[in-house]
């Protein structure tokens, strides 16, 4: 399996970064490592001094697809979670400074945290679905999927011209405002439409 990422993907995140508003979708992928499931153990990378969460929408691949048109892009998804794209952003800087590819800063072992998964079907607005990330209790980030630069089908349509799409890729959809920083023994959990999906701690 891989994992896609979408950056920039709400404009006022991308204002906070200070990035421009993109004019198509901004794709970075993380390897399968990458991946910390529920009951998996977090620990803060020792490469960085700036660990910043990102909590976003994850979508699963439920079929296989390449070139897939917007129109038909529903069918190879069904099931959603909240994930956490964590990022060294002090890393980050200094490669985008460079010029150089993110992956040391956004792509490395245990960089993407995801919550359990739920059929967007037990949705109550699957065309507009409310999500939070709290951070030892309080929330840090609410967002709203039609807030989307790139909604979840046209990133599809995107991604799938490049990359085929199997069956348990993960789709991380950008984070809406409200990054900041992760130090060890925060606590963050995720929430869709007020249900919680997602636990975990920083060791
Ligand atoms: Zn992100």
């Amino acid at each position: 399996m891989k994992i896609i990422c979408i950056g920039r993907n709400y404009s006022e995140h991308a204002k906070e970064l200070g990035n421009a508003i993109p004019d198509e979708p901004v794709i970075f992928m993380k390897p399968k490592n990458a991946l910390v499931i529920p009951g998996m153990n977090f620990y803060y990378p020792p490469f960085t001094n700036e660990l910043h969460y990102e909590g976003e929408l994850v979508f699963k691949i439920c079929k296989n697809g390449k070139h897939i048109s917007r129109k038909y892009a529903w069918q190879y998804y069904n099931e959603v979670t909240i994930g956490i794209d964590f990022t060294a952003r002090d890393l980050q800087t200094e490669l985008k400074k460079k010029g150089l590819p993110w992956e040391k800063s956004k792509a490395f072992d245990q960089s993407a945290v995801v919550g359990d998964f739920m059929r967007l079907d037990d949705l109550t607005d699957k065309e507009n679905i409310s999500f939070q990330l709290t951070k030892n209790g309080i929330a840090v980030q609410d967002g709203q999927s039609e807030n989307m630069l790139f909604n979840i089908d046209s990133i599809l349509e995107d991604a799938s011209q490049y990359f085929t799409l199997n069956i348990g890729d993960l789709i991380f959809t950008g984070t809406p405002a409200g990054v900041g920083e992760a130090i060890t023994g925060d606590v963050f959990e995720g929430f869709i439409e007020n249900r919680k999906v997602m636990e975990m701690v920083v060791k």
